[in-house]
C-alpha cells in the first residue's frame, strides 16, 4: 500500500469589496491571501478508520466512514461535512490520517474555514484520485458549511481559496460563477488587515438572519414587478415603491444591497483605470453601509475605521466578512504603515482593553499541493 504523503497548501481569502453580496446574486472582488492552512495525508491501510489532528486546537478527531455523525464539536463538522458531501458523489474514500496546522487566523474574516473545507476536500480529491473539479470542490466546501455546520454563507469564501491567483483580484459573477481574474496593482499602497480580535464565532445566528431578511424582501420585490428574483434586478426606484410594505429593517438591508452590487463595478473600474483615491472612497461607503444599513459592525470595527478616516495616508477602510468582529481592511501607503499601526495599537487598547493584532497581505495562489508543510 502506498504510504506516502502528501501536502495541501490551502489559503484564507481577503474581500476587496462586495460584502454580503455574494449570497444576494450580485458580484464580489475576493482574493486568497498568503496565509496558509497546511494539511499532511497519508493513507493508513484500513478501510474505514480516519484519524484528523488539528495543532492549533490540541485536539484529534476519530472517525469510521461508516458511521458518520454530526458532532457537537465545532471544527469537526466542517470536515466530518466534507466527508458526506464527497460520499454523496464519490465511492472512493478509505481509511487515512490528516494533519492541520495553520497560519490563518480563527473567526476573524478571513475564513479559516473556508481553507479548512476546500483544503480537506482537495487532499481527500488528491489521495483517493476522486477526479473531482475545482468547482465540485468549492460546492462540497459550501455544503458542508451549510448541512452540517448550519452557516448559510455565499459561494465566494470557497471559491476565493480554491481560484485564487498571485497578484489577481477574482471578478466573480455569483450567480453564473463566471469570473475574470484582475490584476490588484496598487503601486505604493497595500492592504493592511487589522484584526480586532473580537471572534464572530456567536454571529452565525445574524448572519443566517440576514439571508432570510433579504430572501424574504427580494421575493415581495420580485413578486411586485414581475423581475427575475435577483437583486441585480432590482432598480431604487422598485425599492422606493415597495418600501412601506417591506418594514423598515429590511428596507435597510434591500438598499444596503443595491448599493453595494453598484459598489463593485465601480471598484473594478477604479482599479482597472488605476484610480485608488476613488477605490478607498468605496471602500469607506461600504463600511458605512454595513454598519448603519446592514447592520453588522460593532463598536470595535467602527473605530479601527474611524481611526483610519483621521489617516491622510489611508485611502480607504472596511470591516471584511460576515461582521460582528474579525478584520479591518484598510487601503493604506507603504510608508504610514508602521505608524499607523502603532497608533491603533495603543488607542484599541485604551478604549477596550483588548489587543489589536495586524498583518500586510497580498493575494496569493489558490489551493494545491506543497512541497513542504
Ligand atoms: P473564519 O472563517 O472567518 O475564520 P468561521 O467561524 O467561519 O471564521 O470559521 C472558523 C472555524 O473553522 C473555527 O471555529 C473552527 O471550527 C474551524 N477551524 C479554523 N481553523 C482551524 C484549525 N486550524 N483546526 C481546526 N479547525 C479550524
Ligand atoms: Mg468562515
Amino acid at each position: 500500500m502506498d504510504r506516502s504523503e502528501i501536502i495541501v497548501k490551502s489559503p484564507g481569502r481577503i474581500n476587496l469589496i462586495g460584502e454580503h453580496i455574494d449570497y444576494n446574486q450580485g458580484w464580489v472582488l475576493p482574493a486568497a491571501i498568503d496565509k496558509h492552512m497546511f494539511l499532511t495525508f497519508r493513507k493508513n491501510g484500513s478501510k474505514n478508520h480516519c484519524s484528523i489532528i488539528s495543532d492549533d486546537f490540541g485536539e484529534t478527531l476519530s472517525l469510521n466512514l461508516e458511521q458518520l455523525e454530526k458532532s457537537d464539536k465545532g471544527w469537526h463538522n466542517y470536515l466530518i461535512g466534507v466527508l458526506f458531501e464527497i460520499h454523496e458523489r464519490s465511492a472512493g474514500l478509505e481509511g487515512f490520517e490528516c494533519h492541520i496546522r495553520s497560519e490563518i487566523p480563527v473567526g476573524s474574516g478571513v475564513s479559516s474555514s473556508a481553507a479548512l473545507e476546500c483544503g480537506f476536500a482537495f487532499g481527500l480529491n488528491s489521495l483517493f484520485g476522486l477526479k473531482l473539479s475545482n468547482l465540485e470542490l468549492v460546492q462540497i466546501g459550501q455544503s458542508a458549511e451549510h448541512r452540517y455546520v448550519g452557516t448559510k454563507c455565499g459561494i465566494m469564501d470557497q471559491f476565493a481559496s480554491v481560484q485564487g491567483k498571485a497578484g489577481h483580484l477574482i471578478h466573480l459573477d455569483c450567480l453564473t460563477l463566471d469570473f475574470e481574474y484582475i490584476p490588484m496593482d496598487l503601486g505604493d499602497h497595500c492592504i493592511l488587515l487589522l484584526n480586532t480580535n473580537v471572534a464572530h464565532d456567536l454571529a452565525t445566528g445574524a448572519y443566517n438572519e440576514r439571508r432570510q431578511e433579504c430572501e424574504t424582501s427580494l421575493d415581495l420585490l420580485a413578486r411586485t414587478y414581475g423581475i427575475e428574483k435577483s437583486f441585480r434586478e432590482v432598480r431604487p426606484h422598485m425599492l422606493e415603491t415597495v418600501g412601506t410594505h417591506l418594514g423598515i429593517k429590511a428596507y435597510k438591508r434591500c438598499t444596503y444591497v443595491i448599493a453595494e452590487i453598484a459598489r463593485v463595478s465601480e471598484a473594478v473600474k477604479a482599479l482597472k483605470e488605476n484610480d485608488l483615491k476613488k477605490l478607498g472612497e468605496l471602500l469607506y461607503k461600504t463600511h458605512e453601509g454595513l454598519s448603519i444599513l446592514y447592520e453588522v459592525s460593532c463598536p470595535e470595527l467602527d473605530f479601527l475605521v474611524r481611526l483610519a478616516k483621521s489617516e491622510p495616508l489611508i485611502l480607504g477602510a472596511r470591516m471584511m466578512g460576515g461582521g460582528f468582529g474579525g478584520c479591518t481592511l484598510n487601503l493604506i501607503h507603504k510608508k504610514a504603515v508602521p505608524a499607523f499601526v502603532e497608533r491603533a495599537k495603543v488607542a484599541y487598547e485604551s478604549e477596550f482593553g483588548n489587543s489589536l493584532s495586524h498583518f500586510q497581505t497580498v493575494p496569493g495562489d489558490g489551493t494545491a499541493l506543497s512541497q513542504t508543510s
